[in-house]
């Protein structure tokens, strides 16, 4: 399967090709170019405009194909962000990140996902400059933009990607006098947000080294981590426990699984942990 000398769509409109063109560029020595005249927020926004309806995936199965019909390439990448409170840690804030590679003419399909807890993910009802002040200062204004809504009903976008403390104090002073306050949160557009655009850089590497997992059967590429398989063996009896054993590689050409154990893990679990030898 080449990939050298195709050009290869970045369907983005919000410069993610900084972290995503130099990577492919290096490890694929593909053509990395951009959509023109497309609208990826038709598919949802992080500001609410717009609901996301469809799962991650689905979304960047769409975004891929807008982008290849676009630019009439056969070679796309696309990512997706979420934000959201830690599935354990309700207060901290955490950004997923799911990238997609797609090659339409060998109809190859790869992703990656990371998790990062380095976001300023946060919004606040703001009632005064002093308010405005305590929040800005938690959400690393202004390397990091932010948006401005009307504070009630469905809050809809005042101003977007703010990145001067004048102005912003100017637009939150003319909504407090005109509605009572203002609603303030951060802009999560990779363009508008360092972090995330770390991120997303550390997601499109993870995509690049799955791309370059082969099928030790067929040799497709993108022979990568799928899930993780609970059933580590009990070190006393021997029984599957809840444990994860590792992560299963699954072929999406052929079907050929190959099971990969933590790296420098345990090979049977503790009995302590096991429902049969401690119920
Ligand atoms: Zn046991
Ligand atoms: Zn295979």
């Amino acid at each position: 399967m080449q990939f050298k000398n195709r050009k290869m769509v970045i369907a983005t409109m919000h410069g993610k090709e900084a972290v995503i063109a130099p990577l492919f560029k290096r490890h694929f020595q593909v053509h990395p170019i951009l959509p023109k005249d497309w609208n990826s927020d038709l598919l949802g926004t992080f500001s609410g405009e717009i609901p996301r309806v469809v799962s991650p995936l689905e979304a960047l199965r769409i975004k891929c194909a807008q982008a290849m019909k676009n630019t009439d390439t056969d070679l796309a990448v696309a990512s997706e962000g979420s934000f959201g409170p830690h599935p354990s840690i309700p207060f901290i804030p955490i950004n997923t990140e799911v990238m997609m590679f797609v090659d339409l003419r060998n109809k190859l399909e790869v992703t990656a996902t990371v998790h990062s807890l380095e976001t300023n993910f946060n919004s606040q009802m703001i009632e005064d400059l002093e308010g405005l002040e305590l929040f800005i200062r938690q959400t690393q204004f202004p390397s990091h933009g932010l948006i401005l809504k009307r504070p009630h009903g469905e809050k809809p976008v005042f101003l977007k990607g703010i990145t001067q403390e004048d102005q912003l104090k100017k637009y939150v002073q003319i909504l407090i006098n005109q509605e009572g306050s203002a609603w303030v949160e951060t802009d999560m557009r990779a363009m508008m947000n360092p972090s995330r655009m770390k991120t997303i850089g550390q997601c499109a590497e993870k995509l690049v080294s799955h791309i370059h997992m082969k099928c030790p059967q067929c040799k497709t590429p993108g022979f990568s981590p799928d899930k993780p398989l609970h059933g580590l063996p009990c070190a006393q009896c021997g029984q599957p426990t809840s444990s994860v054993m590792g992560w299963l590689h699954r072929c999406a050409r052929c079907g050929y699984q190959q099971l990969e154990h933590h790296k420098g893990g345990k090979l049977l679990e503790d009995p302590g942990y096991c429902t049969f030898c401690n119920p």
